[in-house]
């Protein structure tokens, strides 16, 4: 026993020192580990199956909404770049860029993507034509670079993996309706895959993507009460297709620029995913994006019979598309909980002599609940309802987590008081950057979308009449 309870302790306490517990848990399930270069990270399988699960259940949306994938190259001219003034602003301190190549110094710099809307753009510019051609729907999963100094693994890293959607329409009617569109695509899939309420809106000129004429965020109350910004949808107007050319010529005869919009989440779901639900035991996955749905635990392995049951229920789950794992490794069934419980595999299912004798399995939830027996005769139907209990209850913790730490402020002592206590803060604001800016300045919170379900009547720091309520809060 001593050494099951070392095992736990290894992880640092949720509540006193979230920022080790989080660095524990990503490390000791073996989800990631650091790479060579500062500011990388593997993806080791464990993390890249939840990863791969993301990507199907995203790929699947996708397609439903008209998108075909497709591939750009990773190295991008760097005079693309500076063609749209906002954007290489924007994304000039975080860019890496090739100088030399095949042992010679290049003539043109290269810059390694930070975002694709500059090669896109050109390629589209070149593909459009006429109306016919639109709307063009087209989406990349690839790997960005960004060069960053403070880096966490899955929250900031230089490179990560993403999908970024580009799209281009005839009007910006229609490009903005995508805007909300993918940004709803979003929140549900946020909701039923990985069981994590969000709060959605637009976002202000200071947090917008550089080179949009809009952002939309979808943003996620973390165990801590920060933000974790999980996706974005952008509207980018005419201001891409000026740049680079996208030209058709419309049912008129004349010749028009078209609308485009972008949208992007990246491995930062799996932060998401860590620090919406996780516990002090450590990770608690939800069953739609878990590598390993149901662990299957062995009590009394030895004893006639009970391996072979065991492994007929694990073929037979397997069967009905459950992702089940049989530990039949000869660490004890305390040790087995232990790791399975830390790496946050939604349901244990126990099986010994005495179970078989009963025809029943024991059934223990990740998420807490009782323990409860299902007939082996119904396992594939009572774990598939299992799971999907699990799920909700999931979503409904966070949700009510989150719901009962928004608050209100009137000013920014209140604003303050409300991020220290780990909420997000309402508030109104004017709309002019200096009052933002304060906020952060103040109490080091930002503003993450607008609130359209509210209207505040002064603005936080000024007092002046509020143009907007915005959600304040503290964010990775
Ligand atoms: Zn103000």
């Amino acid at each position: 026993m001593a050494k099951e309870k070392q095992f736990v302790e290894q992880i640092a306490d949720i509540e006193t020192d979230f920022p080790q517990w989080y660095t524990d848990v990503v490390l000791k399930t073996k989800l990631v580990d650091y790479g060579p270069v500062k500011g990388t990270m593997v993806i080791r399988p464990y993390g890249y199956a939840i990863w791969e699960n993301i990507q199907r259940e995203f790929d699947a949306r996708f397609k439903t909404n008209g998108y075909e994938n497709a591939y750009f190259p990773l190295l991008i001219p760097m005079s693309f770049m500076t063609k749209e003034a906002e954007h290489v602003e924007g994304f000039a301190p975080e860019v890496a860029v090739v100088t030399h190549a095949g042992g010679e110094k290049l003539a043109e710099p290269l810059c390694v993507r930070p975002t694709s809307e500059t090669i896109i753009g050109t390629m589209y510019g070149k593909w459009v034509e006429s109306w016919r051609d639109l709307p063009v729907r087209m989406n990349q999963w690839a790997n960005v670079m960004r060069w960053e100094k403070t880096t966490r693994p899955f929250l900031r890293t230089s490179e990560f993996l993403w999908q970024e959607g580009h799209s281009v329409f005839a009007t910006a009617e229609e490009a903005e309706a995508e805007t909300q569109k993918m940004l709803r695509v979003y929140e549900e899939f946020a909701k039923n895959c990985l069981c994590m309420p969000v709060i959605t809106g637009r976002k202000t000129e200071k947090e917008k993507f550089a080179g949009a004429v809009a952002t939309y965020g979808m943003e996620a109350m973390m165990h801590d009460g920060k933000s974790l910004q999980s996706g974005t949808t952008h509207y980018l107007g005419q201001n891409f297709s000026k740049a680079f050319d996208i030209k058709f010529t419309d049912k008129d005869g004349a010749q028009k620029y078209g609308h485009t919009m972008s949208f992007g989440v990246s491995t930062r779901l799996i932060g998401a995913i860590i620090m919406t639900h996780g516990d002090e035991r450590g990770l608690v996955l939800p069953p739609p994006v878990a590598p390993v749905q149901v662990v299957i635990v062995p009590i009394a392995a030895k004893k006639e019979g009970v391996l072979e049951a065991c492994a007929a229920l694990k073929n037979g789950l397997a069967e009905a598309g459950i992702r089940v794992k049989l530990d039949d490794s000869d660490n004890s069934p305390g040790w087995k909980f232990n790791e399975w419980e830390m790496k946050g595999v939604p349901l244990r299912i126990e099986l010994g002599p005495r179970d078989l004798e009963e025809g029943h399995m024991v059934c223990a939830r990740r998420d807490g609940a009782e323990k409860t027996f299902v007939p082996l005769s119904e396992a594939a139907a009572g774990v598939r309802r299992i799971l999907a209990e699990v799920s909700e209850n999931m979503y409904e913790k966070a949700k009510a987590r989150m719901e009962s730490r928004i608050v209100n402020a009137q000013s920014l002592e209140e604003l303050l008081r409300g991020v220290d206590g780990g909420n997000f803060v309402r508030a109104g604001w004017c709309g002019c950057r200096a009052c933002e800016d304060k906020v952060k300045e103040f109490a080091q919170a930002t503003s993450r979308v607008f609130d359209q379900t509210h209207t505040a009547k002064t603005c936080v720091t000024c007092g002046k009449e509020a143009v907007h309520t915005v959600f304040f809060a503290r964010a990775y």
